[in-house]
């Protein structure tokens, strides 16, 4: 069994000298094994003989081959000849929550389109829901897809893109949401998401995080016997991500719900099972059986999936049980003084502070609080309102909406941003582990959500400067990338003595990224507190109970897990005031 995919964003037949047909050893004994139709490469699978030559020789690295077992069935579906390949379908259960984890481009919406009936599966070809139906009879995914054939079924769907929502939809948020009220449960999701103030807006002037909720009770308020999420946390903060995790447990009482998403903290907390989804990017993507979500999760960052005897990692990804140290002696790079910035409708207050050499500083706080602002007067791009701030440091500053206009190609960037482009400890440092080289000859417009992040985290660390400001870096990224790009920007502040402080909502991101955080409170929208950097233990005290909840470690993996309230382990914690460190003595 053998998969040829070519990726078409990458493949630029007219660029290259179609190495993949010239080198191709079984071409050159007269078969037709890849040819060139309309001017793009097609490769007949069963005349490929698996030599990874042109893989190896595509300039633009858009050729994949892959070996499947041979007990693998054909895939469920395949975007045409040489397309992207999945195996294997998630199963929704009434009364329970079912999470869908796995990397960028490896068939998760894809699943869910099938699931809800927008894309019909043709089981690798030009399957007819006749022999889709009996591939799958007898199981209950044969019955599952019986119905959507048939479409004898309801489903709601929350798109996983809730930007491109004002291009499909005008008006007001109102008139959208009354559309969708089919249970008459509305009322109950504007007070619980916080919409109230938002009913009479125009849906095109919502923020990111305002469509997102609004998004989340359109779906929930369908009537239907399956929902499915496409991603619940995307432009929320901690607090919103733990109210929608909420209504969607809620919702599952009674119907079946999937929700696919990255942020591990929330899944854990809202899923009752999970399927993982492991392959290769971009080429094919298999579903598992489902599992249990602690290990599920578990198997996930140790990258072993001992069921279906597969490692998707070499190293697992490890969590510290204790609070970094606090060391004494570490240099200063910068002490501000308290300052304020005053807009029209909100004030915010910074406490002052220092930021030390070598550290990261991770940021948490409720959107709309003033951490941008925060980080723009830090910056030097503005002025506070009071106080004054003689920060002399060379600043780098990667913002929280990323705009990508330009024609320039990701390589042509790096280089004009490096000095050491070509270095070893350039490549190693940043550009492998970010998985940047495949991008290089990428126009930035062309880039996806999170190959822009990823290029923009890693043009952020290329220029020289004192201290690196990066606003909500884990956005569009998946758990890999996540966990990877917390340890390059922390090997990075090691190794280089500058300062990085970094705003984000994924917990995970941020235990495994900081050595202090700082905590912003005070009241959304209306005014801010920005308290100066602390130890990670008290910063997550105070910022953990601003939210009222508090997390354990777990016992394999010392990831953090949120602990049920009420339970005895919370109400303990609470009493002793340890939000974070249970485990420690
Ligand atoms: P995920 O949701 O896990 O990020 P997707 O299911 O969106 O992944 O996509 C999986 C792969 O399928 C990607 O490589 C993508 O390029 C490809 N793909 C998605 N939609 C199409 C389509 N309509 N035609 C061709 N390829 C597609
Ligand atoms: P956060 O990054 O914590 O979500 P921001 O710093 O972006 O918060 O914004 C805090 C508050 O300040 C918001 O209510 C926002 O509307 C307001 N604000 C931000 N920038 C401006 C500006 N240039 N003019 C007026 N109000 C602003
Ligand atoms: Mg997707
Ligand atoms: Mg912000």
């Amino acid at each position: 069994m053998r998969i040829a995919v070519i990726n078409k964003d990458r493949c630029q037949p007219r660029k290259c000298a179609k190495e993949c047909e010239y080198f191709c050893p079984p071409v050159r004994t007269g078969d037709e094994t890849v040819v060139f139709v309309e001017g793009k490469p097609v490769i007949t699978e069963n005349l490929c003989v698996g030599c990874g030559i042109c893989v190896r020789k595509c300039p633009f690295d858009a050729i994949s081959i892959v070996n499947l077992p041979e007990e693998m069935e054909a895939p469920v579906h395949r975007y045409g000849q040489n397309g992207f390949a999945l195996y294997g379908l998630p199963i929704p259960l009434e009364g329970k929550v079912t999470g869908l984890l796995g990397p960028n481009g490896i068939g998760k919406s894809t699943a869910v389109g099938i699931l809800t009936g927008i894309l019909r599966p043709n089981l690798g070809s030009n399957a007819t829901w006749d022999q889709v139906l009996d591939r799958f009879s007898g199981s209950a995914m044969g019955d599952y897809l019986k119905r959507v054939a048939d479409r004898n079924i309801r489903t709601a769907y929350k798109p996983q893109y809730v930007d491109r929502i004002p291009q499909s939809y005008r008006g007001l948020v109102r008139g959208l949401l009354e559309k969708t009220d089919e249970r008459g449960a509305l009322d109950g999701l504007v007070e619980v998401l916080g919409l109230s103030a938002l009913l009479d807006r125009e849906i095109s002037g919502l923020s990111g995080g305002e469509l997102q909720r609004v998004a989340i009770a359109a779906a929930a308020s369908r009537d239907a016997d399956f929902y499915f999420f496409d991603e619940i946390s995307p432009y929320l903060d901690i607090h919103q991500r733990i109210i929608a995790a909420r209504t969607l447990q809620e919702l599952a009482s009674t119907r079946a719900v999937m929700v696919v998403e990255h942020d591990l903290a929330l899944l854990d907390l809202l899923a009752d099972s999970l399927h993982l989804v492991y392959g290769s990017p971009g080429a094919y993507g298999v579903i598992t059986r489902p599992k249990g979500v602690r290990v599920g999760i578990n198997q996930y960052l140790k990258g072993v999936f001992p069921e279906e005897n597969v490692r998707v990692r070499t190293e697992a990804i490890e969590f510290e049980v204790h609070a970094p140290r606090q060391e004494k002696d570490i240099p200063t790079l910068v002490s501000y003084d308290d300052f304020t910035k005053s807009y029209p409708a909100f004030q915010l207050a910074a406490e002052a502070g220092t930021i030390r050499r070598g550290e990261v500083v991770g940021i948490l706080g409720p959107n709309g609080i003033g951490k941008t602002t925060y980080i723009k007067i830090i910056g030097g791009f503005e002025k506070p309102t009071t106080g004054t701030l003689d920060i002399k440091l060379k600043i780098s500053y990667k913002p929280q909406y990323l705009k990508a206009e330009s024609d320039i190609t990701v390589e042509g960037l790096l280089r004009d941003l490096s000095h050491d482009f070509d270095s070893s400890y350039y490549q190693a440092e940043l550009i492998r582990p970010m998985g940047i080289e495949k991008l290089y000859d990428q126009n930035l417009s062309n880039l996806s959500g999170g190959e822009l992040q990823r290029v923009a985290i890693i043009a952020c660390l290329s220029r020289e400067a004192d201290l690196y400001l990066l606003d909500e870096p884990s956005a569009h990224l998946d758990v890999e990338q996540r966990m990877l790009a917390a340890k390059v920007m922390r090997r990075f502040a090691e190794a280089t003595e500058r300062a990085v402080m970094v705003v984000d909502h994924d917990i995970y991101t941020i235990d495994l990224l900081s050595e202090r955080l700082m905590v912003f409170d005070g009241i959304p929208g209306v005014k801010g507190i920005a308290h100066p950097p602390t130890d990670m233990r008290d910063g997550m005290n105070r910022f953990l109970s601003s939210i009222g909840i508090t997390f354990r470690r777990d016992e394999d993996t010392h990831r953090p897990r949120v602990n049920k309230p009420g339970s005895r382990l919370d109400r303990t914690q609470r009493d002793l005031g340890e939000y974070y460190y249970s485990l420690e003595a």
